[in-house]
């Protein structure tokens, strides 16, 4: 028998917080997700409170995994601070460019079957943006979610190699196109289209026309999450997403040296400017695990990144280290969290995944239902 929401709710009930209390009646638990016997969700705090909670959230996985017909249970601390005031905060005076496209329900596209789109970015190449999304995408889904993939990357794209796929997309009507699948999600990339060997030069007009095919003429389906994969800096196609895609938010990809070096701040402040929220920045490369020793050197200055989110106020996501088995098991098209779902860093990408979701269904709850997926 597939465990129910409602025996979750009663074992979480159960659970006294050190104040007094249950955290269930305190309306803390936020972004409850249920699959295959696979349970997330967040707990949220004061961050204040995190320390005193912590005997909490350890109390709450035990009692869900404990529950007859649960194979994992994912739980997380997240921030008791609500994405709509993220967006407030984040919200800048004006939009950039002015071309009159920028304004929201006018060009924005209408994609009614995906609940939430979120862009993962980067200030500069090279810190793991793809392997952050592709990873995070297969967590979303361990996690319970229906989820997409979409390499948004026109210039260089790499997810058909981090997702194991090849191959061209077929169409059943002549219009839409059908997008690929691997391990549970469904992927598009121009790289299924165009031969890698074929050199594109791709002006700004093309880029957009490319992502908005990629988004409107795919047959997604019913998403609760599609992941975009952004190429990095601030170009043409983070324009295009951010005016004419209704994103619900921007998780920005940061090395602990990037960081320093200002480059993720300019994304950043891009998608400030552009009323985009801002649901977090992860860390990765954060420190080097020698996979001899167990040695952990801090070669980058680890840290840097949860510094410079508090000092931006945006929220601290999570940290992955520089690990030879992260860079091994992407390129060859099985991404840890699925290659090796029992190890710390695929854990690491599902608490990761867990608050992002939690953030995107907390603000959806303070609006409508919450979504639960059995
Ligand atoms: P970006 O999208 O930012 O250009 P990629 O995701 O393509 O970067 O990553 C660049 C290279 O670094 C890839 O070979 C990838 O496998 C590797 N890589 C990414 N993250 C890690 C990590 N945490 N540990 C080890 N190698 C990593």
């Amino acid at each position: 028998m597939a465990v129910t929401e409602t025996q979750v709710i009663e074992a979480l009930r159960a659970i006294r917080m050190p104040q007094g209390g249950d955290i269930v009646a305190a309306g803390m638990v936020s972004g409850l997700a249920l699959r295959d016997g696979h349970i997330s969700f967040a707990i949220e705090v004061n961050p204040a409170q995190a320390p005193v909670m912590e005997p909490v959230r350890k109390a709450a996985e035990k009692a869900v995994t404990d529950l007859p017909g649960v194979l994992s249970a994912t739980v997380v601390l997240t921030a008791h601070r609500a994405a709509p005031q993220t967006a407030q905060r984040a919200s800048g005076p004006q939009r950039p460019h002015g071309h009159g496209h920028a304004q929201p329900g006018g060009n924005r596209l209408n994609l009614p079957g995906i609940k939430h789109i979120i862009a993962v970015a980067s200030g500069k190449g090279g810190v793991g943006k793809s392997t952050t999304a592709a990873n995070l995408a297969l967590a979303l889904h361990v996690n319970g979610l229906k989820v997409g993939l979409l390499d948004a990357d026109v210039y260089g794209p790499s997810q058909p190699r981090m997702m194991g796929v090849k191959g061209r997309p077929t169409s059943k009507d002549g219009k839409v196109m059908e997008p690929m699948e691997n391990h549970g999600i469904k992927v598009m990339s121009m790289g299924f289209l165009i031969d890698e060997e074929t050199p594109m030069i791709w002006r700004g007009p093309m880029v957009m026309s490319a992502i908005t095919q990629l988004l409107r003429d795919v047959a997604w389906g019913d998403l609760d999450i599609l992941v975009c994969d952004l190429p990095p800096g601030t170009g043409d196609t983070q324009l295009t997403m951010s005016q004419n895609v209704p994103l619900s938010g921007a998780v920005i990809v940061s090395t602990p040296q990037d960081i320093a070096l200002l480059d993720a701040k300019k994304g950043l402040n891009m998608f400030r400017k552009v009323d985009v929220p801002v649901l977090g920045i992860i860390e990765n490369m954060s420190y080097f695990a020698c996979p001899n020793c167990g040695h952990r050197s801090d070669i980058f200055a680890h840290g840097g990144a949860r510094r410079e989110a508090e000092r931006f106020g945006v929220d601290f996501l999570g940290e992955i280290p520089l690990d030879i088995t992260i860079r091994e098991t992407s390129d060859g098209g099985h991404p840890i969290v699925v290659s090796d779902p029992k190890s710390p860093h695929a854990a690491a990408y599902r608490e990761i995944a867990q608050r992002i979701w939690a953030k995107l269904a907390g603000a959806q709850a303070r609006q409508g239902p919450r979504i639960v997926i059995q």
